[in-house]
């Protein structure tokens, strides 16, 4: 019983405050895992005694950290990291321009320590530890000796010290009490849902692991994250960084509605906030991983759609975000939520699962209405590639959000206006999409090597 994907017995629970972590832009397996790694390096040297015997560092980066790295802000990530900066806490300002500097030759200051451009090497052809995502650390002390640790960054900002297991922060285990509610499949959740919503028994499980104040905290800081996100890319303009020239448009949108003075159509407003944060991330800004970055536009679309259109509560809120953990819990527990592991199905279809359930929840679905809006937001995502031009999160990306955000409106009514009997369950959409991504080339997972990525020309 580890980490804080808490696992009891035969279930496994990821906490609310892990799946949706607060970090920055623009990609939680590429910008925020590979942070708390180096930030963790830093940690267990601090620990040891040995960070001030530091004279040189250096950091390999393996297979789809190395091929999109560079447009998915690894290096800055690293080196903030290095620095002792945490995702949750740092000013995304800080993080940006450290890989130019080097690129251009310059050499930067970690603690006292020079590092260059030579310190930093990569490797998009290898797997030495079997992930598409691998990062070696490595540091020369003054005695000569050397201090390498190896992670794996394996989606949602989760990372994993090879031979350790997950966890979302180097803080560490949670406590957590060992009869909590757990599961590891929709069937199971049902069962534990008699006589009570899905809501209730994750927030059984949040309780064991933070304590019922925590726990709430944590999910009203989850949903104002969100919410300043969205209204910071409402108010935004200009061009996005990366070099495709990517103009950002969700606060024109969002003007243009405003001046035809009709009421607000649900579906346009749902896109473009969807547009709104996955801009903010787009351009490093700060962020909730829901459950990845390049995903994160879907849910708190939906939900601040929702709150906007029927004014409901924190209470609401709250469960809406609880009953998107139980969905997403399930889905990282048998499938993938990583592009790099699984394709865009896996980020983009497992947030448009988890928002289609919160928001059939907040609806008044069943247990059943609500599997059966997260299993037709997964269905219809089945087979989806992750290709980013570039390898920024920008093309296809960001309209991708807004895209999703429909639709898991849509799978929601579809949903509320059955019974919740259906003919394809959950745990078969996601065991589906465990084989497909499995099935899937690499060239389609978070490498620029195919499909977009390699057929729109860079002007
Ligand atoms: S294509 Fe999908 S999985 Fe790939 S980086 Fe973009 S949002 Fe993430």
């Amino acid at each position: 019983m580890t980490g804080t994907a808490v696992q009891v017995e035969r279930g496994v629970y990821t906490s609310a405050l892990d799946l949706f972590s607060i970090g920055i832009g623009p990609s939680s397996s590429h910008t925020v895992g590979p942070m708390r790694a180096a930030a963790d390096f830093r940690d267990r040297l601090a620990d040891g005694g040995m960070l001030a015997a530091v004279v040189r560092f250096g950091c390999r980066l393996d297979g789809s950290l190395a091929a999109t790295g560079v447009g998915h802000g690894t290096p800055d990530a690293v080196i903030a990291g290095l620095r002792g900066h945490r995702p949750e806490t740092v000013d995304p300002a800080v993080v940006h321009g450290a890989w130019a500097l080097l690129d251009a030759g310059r050499a930067l200051d970690i603690g006292g320590v020079r590092f260059t451009r030579d310190d930093l090497t990569f490797a998009p052809r290898e797997r030495p530890h079997g992930h598409p995502n691998s990062l070696t650390l490595r540091a020369e002390l003054a005695s000569g000796d050397v201090v390498e640790e190896t992670y794996l960054s394996v989606g949602g900002g989760f990372i994993r010290r090879l031979g350790e297991p997950v966890v979302a922060d180097a803080a560490g285990p949670r406590p957590v009490t060992p009869n909590a509610p757990t599961f590891r499949s929709m069937r199971e959740l049902l069962d534990l849902s008699r006589g009570r919503s899905i809501a209730d028994v994750a927030w059984e499980a949040e309780v064991s692991v933070h304590g019922a104040v925590a726990a709430r905290r944590g999910l009203d800081a989850i949903w104002t994250a969100m919410r300043a996100c969205i209204e910071r890319g409402l108010h935004s303009d200009g061009v996005l960084p990366g070099g495709l020239r990517v103009p950002r448009r969700a606060a024109a949108a969002w003007n243009r509605l405003a001046e035809r003075g009709e009421s607000t159509d649900a579906a346009e407003a749902v896109s473009i906030y969807a547009l709104a944060v996955n801009e903010e991330n787009a351009a490093g800004g700060r962020v909730v991983t829901a459950p990845t970055n390049g995903a994160a536009g879907v849910l708190p679309a939906v939900l601040y759609q929702s709150v906007a259109a029927t004014g409901f509560d924190l209470e609401l809120i709250r469960r809406f975000l609880l009953t998107s953990t139980a969905i997403g819990s399930i889905i990282k527990a048998n499938a993938s939520i990583s592009g790099a592991e699984a394709g865009c199905q896996a980020e983009v279809g497992s947030a448009c699962a988890m928002a289609a359930a919160g928001l059939t929840a907040v609806r008044g679905g069943t247990p059943a209405q609500i599997e059966n809006a997260a299993e037709i937001a997964i269905e219809h995502h089945l087979g989806l590639t992750c290709d980013p031009v570039s390898g920024l999160v920008q093309i296809p990306c960001i309209e991708r959000n807004a895209v999703a955000a429909s639709t898991a409106m849509t799978a929601s009514r579809l949903a509320l206006l059955g019974d919740g009997s259906h003919i394809v369950d959950l745990d078969t959409a996601i065991e589906t999409m465990r084989q497909t991504g499995a099935d899937m080339s690499s060239r389609y997972k978070e490498t620029s090597a195919a499909g977009l990525a390699v057929n729109v020309v860079e002007c």
